[in-house]
């Protein structure tokens, strides 16, 4: 029988981290559609589990050994089982993971996730001689046409989606002094524009009508020209491709490094429609001494600048950000530059972490680490004081008319469908139990905004379409 007919194989993902991992494991899960595995939820009964890592934060490193060791129950079960682990901990780890973990079958490395399935069939063909375990870890200089764009694939029978998100890249050359995502993700190599758009076509052709580019760093985007013929490709030529693409309505992009945002970039955004009215510009300090120490390469005064002009130019454009508190020699001083900044440019959300010291980066040596309990107050305070400026934002859209991308119906309530706004809000509205979102699903309708929680905003569909 075809082997891609058979779906007789269940697949059991848990995915750590990033946007990066996210996009990782939907490329899993189409790479393996195509060799008979199926997605399950539950561990029990699963032929493959594989656990996609993330080593940016210490948590998700600790998450991932209690995971790994909860699936031992279902080795013993099902000896047939393969245990996989994948990602940015495969990475860094390789073959110790192997030793430290008896029922560990596979490592996965971020360079290696095209070669799952040839992995695993070697797996299985050696699995009765001696050597009883795979390792595949390493990075290349290179991206291969055919290492992504599994999603699209329409032999995979992945469930047709609203949004959906394409790697333009991976890995980052930046080296800021906390950050493990060099070590992990290896050199920044960008794919080809010509992969990017036949990707972005065929999604959407197959329903999807939003679109997320991810890379670690995605305005340096910059392909490699193999022919003399080839036209150079910015990150902001590249939006302009995508924005062609006659159906797909929105276009996002994550994640921005300040330095390397354009005014080209800036002015995109006021002659193209389907870009979101959303950026995500993690900032990380309110110090200059800090950002210094970070090596992230600007100033507060650069960032705030890009800021503000961008907030002029577009006062509806939503900013998002990441910040990390004690950072080694954080004064009080610094820290309190940080919560100023908040004051000053009103971020719509935060993903703010306390500083945790990463095995191999420049900061791990750094003398000057601060206690726990100045981290814990540093990151209450900060959450508090943002929480409030949340609250207000949120609030002030009551009232407004927004247009909303539908995605289907809402998880909470029968009564609800579900969809996002140009400036990436989740809004519930209601629709009647006994009509289907089928007709409404991937189309883009003003919905009145009624009511604003922390989380989402609620709202009441109006009659005519968003143009
Ligand atoms: S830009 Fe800095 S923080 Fe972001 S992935 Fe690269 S090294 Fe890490």
């Amino acid at each position: 029988m075809n082997q891609k007919m058979q779906k007789n194989k269940l697949l059991y993902i848990v995915t750590f981290g990033c946007q990066m991992n996210d996009n990782d494991t939907e490329r899993m899960k189409g790479l393996l559609s195509k060799v008979g595995y199926q997605d399950t939820d539950s561990p029990d009964g699963a032929d493959l589990i594989i656990l996609n890592t993330c080593s940016v934060r210490d948590k998700a490193e600790q998450k991932l050994y209690s995971a790994v060791g909860r699936f031992k129950k279902q080795k013993q079960a099902k000896p047939s089982l393969i245990i996989c682990i994948a990602g940015c901990v495969a990475e860094q780890q390789g073959e110790e993971l192997i030793k430290r973990i008896e029922h560990l079958d596979m490592v996965v490395g971020t360079n290696n996730v095209h070669k799952l399935p040839a992995l695993i069939k070697e797996f299985e063909e050696q699995k009765n001689r001696s050597k009883n375990s795979i390792v595949a870890t390493g990075f290349t200089d290179k991206i291969e046409g055919d290492e992504y764009g599994y999603l699209a694939d329409s032999s995979t029978s992945m469930p047709a989606k609203t949004s959906a998100s394409v790697s333009i890249m991976r890995g980052c050359d930046n080296y800021c002094s906390y950050c493990i995502v060099p070590y992990v993700r290896g050199p920044e190599v960008s794919r080809s524009p010509d992969d990017i758009i036949n990707e972005v076509q065929s999604l959407a052709n197959s329903g999807v009508r939003e679109i997320t580019l991810v890379g670690q760093n995605v305005n340096s985007y910059n392909p490699l020209l193999t022919d003399e013929t080839d036209d150079e490709c910015s990150f902001t030529s590249l939006l302009k491709k995508v924005a062609g693409i006659s159906k797909i309505e929105r276009i996002r992009f994550v994640t921005s490094h300040p330095k390397d945002i354009t005014d080209e970039l800036i002015a995109l955004f006021g002659s193209e429609p389907k870009l979101a009215r959303h950026l995500h510009l993690p900032l990380q300090s309110g110090s200059d001494k800090v950002l210094g120490l970070m090596k992230r390469g600007y100033s507060v005064a650069e960032y705030t600048e890009k800021l503000e002009r961008i907030k002029t130019l577009y006062p509806d454009m939503s900013i998002t950000t990441d910040i990390i508190v004690g950072f080694p020699g954080e004064s009080a001083d610094d820290f309190n530059a940080t919560m100023d900044i908040l004051d000053k440019i009103n971020f719509d959300n935060i993903f703010s972490f306390m500083y945790s010291k990463r095995p191999g980066t420049e900061a791990e040596s750094f003398s000057n680490q601060l206690p726990l309990e100045i981290k814990q107050e540093r990151l209450q305070r900060l959450q508090a004081a943002q929480k409030d400026i949340a609250a207000k934002k949120s609030a002030s859209l009551v009232g407004t008319k927004m247009p909303v991308l539908i995605e289907g119906r809402s998880k909470n309530s029968d009564d609800e469908l579900t969809g996002r706004t140009s400036c990436n809000r989740v809004v519930n509205f209601r629709a009647s139990k006994d009509s289907s979102p089928i007709g409404l699903e991937g189309s883009v309708m003003n919905v009145l905004i009624t009511d604003a929680y922390a989380n989402s905003l609620k709202g009441s569909l109006q009659t005519e379409r968003s143009v």
